[in-house]
């Protein structure tokens, strides 16, 4: 599922893939995210438009501002799903909730969860 609002689920996307490899295509955004590559395109033009991306010929890359965002977004993702898996929740489950929550939640919530996870001990990655 795919949370349109702010793109988030698009930069975190750019992000997984432009760490295996510098130059990320719509194509493959959009067999990540299991998405048409219309949606993609459209995706793109919001993002552009809050200079987060920027598109030459279907390759994509993240500004500075949109890594930042993007990092931000994929650390609570990797949190959260640290969090689901310490109740007991299975992996692919706990993958697939946190990648809506880190959407969600507020930043005060996150911090408290984050607190209680160092207090744990989890290991978030
Ligand atoms: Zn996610």
């Amino acid at each position: 599922m795919i949370n349109n609002e702010s793109g988030e689920d698009y930069l975190e996307a750019i992000l997984r893939l432009s760490a295996v490899k510098d130059d990320v295509h719509s194509v493959e955004v959009a067999r990540e995210l299991g998405v048409s590559k219309p949606a993609v395109t459209k995706a793109m033009r919001l993002l552009t438009q809050k200079g987060y991306v920027s598109v030459v010929d279907n390759h994509i890359h993240l500004t500075d501002s949109g890594k930042k965002y993007a990092e931000s977004v994929y650390e609570k993702h990797k949190m959260f799903t640290a969090f689901f898996k310490s109740l007991g929740v299975d992996a692919k489950t706990a993958e697939a909730d946190a990648c809506r929550v880190e959407h969600v939640l507020s930043d005060e919530t996150c911090e408290a969860i984050r607190a209680l996870l160092a207090l744990q001990k989890t290991d978030v990655n």
